[in-house]
């Protein structure tokens, strides 16, 4: 596992290199591939939101991040630009699933595909969306082609974890946590704490709140190591 994280961390500028991009006003300046600044341009994207600015340099140096930023501060691609770079870094010769993004309900889910399906669009980068609502078994289906990426609900991936033959969490390198407050007052602590485990301690995690509470510093500390933890909000 040390030799796999040494491995996994080796491309990655030094952790001090983040300051300079603190005044970063185009997505040019965050050095990303060809393909993905062209899907921001067709996006219509022209300038980081500043919880963007803050958190895509950091995720690109494979840092975890405990994010505090409310609704509509732009976190969608805080946390979708760096993965996809992260991907495109080191290409897989076979299909596995190499990130998980969790998310509270069915309707963050199908926003969040539906963004990191148009930011990857340049690339060969495939996406799963696996929450209640879809069928199960079409979800098994395509899960068994190994997508690269899988959103999900906590509810309906734990029904995966269980049930569907062959699925495994062992090929995670990233995991997203967004909207961590909204999992956890659904009652969804419990399935949180059982996907953690499932997906390997040599990954890079990060976790968005819109509060911190007692409970998300518990999920914080259960699921980051050593992370860097940014505050943002609409006026700065
Ligand atoms: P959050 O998850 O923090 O609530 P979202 O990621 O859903 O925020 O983004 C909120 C809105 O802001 C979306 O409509 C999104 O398209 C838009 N947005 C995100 N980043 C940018 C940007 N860099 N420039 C302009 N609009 C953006
Ligand atoms: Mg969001």
């Amino acid at each position: 596992n040390e030799k796999r994280k040494a491995e996994f961390f080796a491309p990655i500028p030094e952790p001090e290199k983040a300051d300079e991009f603190e005044d970063t006003e185009t997505f040019t300046n965050f050095r990303l591939s060809r393909p993905v600044l062209k899907a921001i341009a067709d996006m219509g994207y022209n300038k980081p939101t500043p919880i963007q600015t803050r958190s895509i340099p950091l995720a690109l140096q494979a840092h975890d991040l405990c994010v505090s930023a409310q609704t509509g501060s732009g976190k969608t691609l805080a946390f979708l630009i760096p993965m996809i770079e992260r991907l495109l870094y080191r290409p897989k010769a076979t299909p596995t699933i190499r990130i998980l993004i969790l998310v509270p309900t069915r309707e963050l889910g199908v926003q969040c595909h539906s963004v990191a399906t148009k930011l990857s669009k340049y690339t060969d980068i495939t996406w799963s969306l696996c929450v209640g609502g879809l069928s199960t078994k079409t979800q098994e289906l395509e899960l068994r082609t190994r997508p690269d990426g899988v959103i999900a609900t906590p509810g309906r991936l734990i029904d995966h974890i269980r049930n569907s033959q062959g699925f495994s969490l062992d090929g995670i390198e990233i995991l997203v946590i967004d909207e961590a407050d909204r999992i956890l007052e659904d009652g969804f602590a419990d399935e949180l704490d059982e996907i953690i485990k499932s997906t390997p301690r040599a990954r890079q995690s990060m976790l968005f709140s819109a509060t911190m509470t007692d409970k998300i510093e518990d999920l914080t500390k259960l699921s980051l190591t050593r992370p860097i933890r940014l505050f943002v909000n609409k006026s700065t």
